[in-house]
Order: structure tokens, then sequence, then C-alpha cells
């Protein structure tokens, strides 16, 4: 395999983000994401600590639904999911339904390393994180003021909108042609205690496979679970299609058959970007060499030198 051009591509979750400063705020969470991860792979680091690290940052950029700033479930608690998988081995690890970790993607990177297993859930993730010396943040302290008034809002209205804000994600390779991806929610407005997303789900939200490529999800969980959006993009382009088509195509599928909203970003195994969306908005940033793409709306493509 010849060298490939390293990439660092991240979004920050699907929705209507119909607030301008808060798209404004989103947009430079993305942007700072997606040159972190960046200069992680610079620094010699690999290209699941790159992914690992812009996802990190978005969690606890409370602007974003992951981390602090996640959506609330209907009992006001935080509950999160996340996965991380790496296209080599297709080694993987997965969270979900964890209560008061700060990084819930450092602990499902944790779950891929030191366990034989791919998901941990709830209680038994916890102990887990406690177990690898994560310690646990006070009951409460990923909720925000934010947060609080969207769940009290949305019992006023009871749901039926689309989110307005959707998940985080991160996918990269390196100039071997390494590829890794991670994703990370507090899930949907309005969901029940004890309810996993799309976001745990290898294939849905999160998958890599060097000899293919990597994709990180985000919409409405429950059809991109049923759709296995992520594979199916990656099946998209085992066909032939490229990451760009393979992306948007089954993302227009998926919306058409299913009748909701989906995003995703998506590298080929040579490094070509792939970014869709049917929801309004979903921001997303890439660093290639010393240029900083990024863009919030449909046929939007901004560029910084960095
Ligand atoms: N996919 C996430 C979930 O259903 C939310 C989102 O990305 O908007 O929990």
């Amino acid at each position: 395999m010849p060298d490939v051009e390293p990439v660092i591509l991240v979004h920050g979750g699907a929705g209507t983000i119909s607030d301008f400063a808060k798209a404004e705020r989103v947009i430079a969470g993305v942007k700072e994401a997606a040159k972190k991860g960046y200069q992680v792979l610079r620094s010699g680091g690999s290209v699941v600590d790159a992914v690992q690290a812009a996802v990190e940052l978005m969690e606890d950029n409370e602007v974003f639904n992951a981390g602090r700033g996640s959506y609330l479930t209907l009992d006001g608690e935080v509950e999160m999911d996340a996965s991380i998988m790496v296209g080599s081995d297709l080694s993987a690890g997965a969270v979900t339904v964890v209560k008061d970790i700060k990084n819930p993607i450092a602990l499902a990177r944790l779950v891929m390393e030191k366990t034989g297993h791919v998901l941990l859930a709830g209680e038994g993730a916890k102990r887990f994180a406690v177990d690898q010396g994560v310690k646990p943040l006070e009951p409460g302290a990923l909720v925000t003021p934010a947060t609080l008034e969207a769940l009290a809002k949305w019992k006023l209205k009871h749901g039926g909108a689309p989110s307005e804000m959707g998940t985080v994600g991160a996918v990269g390779i390196d100039s071997k042609g390494r590829l890794a991806a991670a994703t990370s929610t507090g899930g949907r407005e309005g969901k029940m205690a004890g309810r996993s997303s799309d976001t745990c789900m290898l294939g849905s939200g999160t998958y890599a496979d060097d000899e293919i490529g990597a994709v990180s999800t985000t919409g409405h969980g429950e059809s991109i679970a049923k759709f296995c959006l992520a594979h199916a993009i990656i099946r998209g382009m085992g066909n032939g299609e490229s990451a760009d088509e393979a992306t948007k195509k089954c993302i227009d599928v998926m919306t058409q058959r299913l009748n909701n909203t989906a995003g995703a970003i998506t590298l080929s195994r040579t490094g070509e970007v792939g970014i869709g969306f049917s929801t309004n908005r979903m921001s997303w940033a890439y660093q290639k060499k010393n240029k900083l793409y990024f863009g919030i709306d449909k046929n939007q493509c901004s560029c910084d030198d960095v």
C-alpha cells in the first residue's frame, strides 16, 4: 500500500442547530477537535489515539451532546454511550448507559484493550472504570443549565420535533492507511432511562476496517440501528462506491425507508472523505496537511490555513 495523506475528520452531530450563536460555538468546537486529532497524529500518536483525543475534546465541550452537555433522560439524568474501533484488526470497545464518567470514549477504549468483551453497560461499566483507576464524577456533574432547560421544554411540548443537537464522532487515517473510528453521545432528547443508542452499536454508530474505510454516524438512533447505517456505508464502498457517494446514498435510502434523519462522516482506505446528512445541518471539520476544511450547511465548505 503506498503512503496515504493522513486525515482526521470529525462531526459535532446532525440536528436542527437553529440558534446562530450556538452554531458558531459548534463550528469552533469541531475545528478545534479536528486540529487536536491531527496534532496527536503528527506528534507520533496512533490513529486511535487521534480519534479518541478529538472526541474527548468534544465530550468536554458542553455545547455538544456528549459528555458534559449530554441530553437528559426523562428522569433528568445523563446516561451516555460510546464506541471505538480500530480498522487494522477490527478490535473494538463500547459502553452504554454509563453515568458520571467524564470521557465515555476513553472508557470504551479501556473495554477494547483491557477486557475480552466488546460492550459493557451501566453499573458494570462504572465498576470496571473504577477498577481501571477512572474516578467517577459527582452525580449531576455532567448536567448543564442548557440541558435542564431543554428537558423542561421537551416535556412541555411532549417531544416530536427532531433533536437540536446530535452525537459527536471522529474518523482518522494515518500515512500507512491505518483507520480508526470513535463516536460518543448523550442520546436523544426525551429518551427513557436505560435506553441504548446506535452509538454503542458497531456497524450502526461506528465502524472501521482498513480494507474498506471508517464511518461515524449521528441522527435518529433507532433508525440508524435498524439500518446498520455505518456498515451499509462500508458495504457501499466495498461495492466500488466512493466514500462520498456511499455516505450520501445510504443516508438518503435510510431517510426514505425509515422516515427519520441521520448524518455520517466517512474515510475510505485511500483517505477520500465522505460527508452526508439529511437533517438541516451537521457540523463537521477535517484537517489534511495544513488545510482545515469545515462546514455546517448543505453544499457548504470553508477552509482555513493552519
Ligand atoms: N444517534 C444518537 C442517538 O440516537 C443521537 C444523535 O446523534 O442525534 O442517541
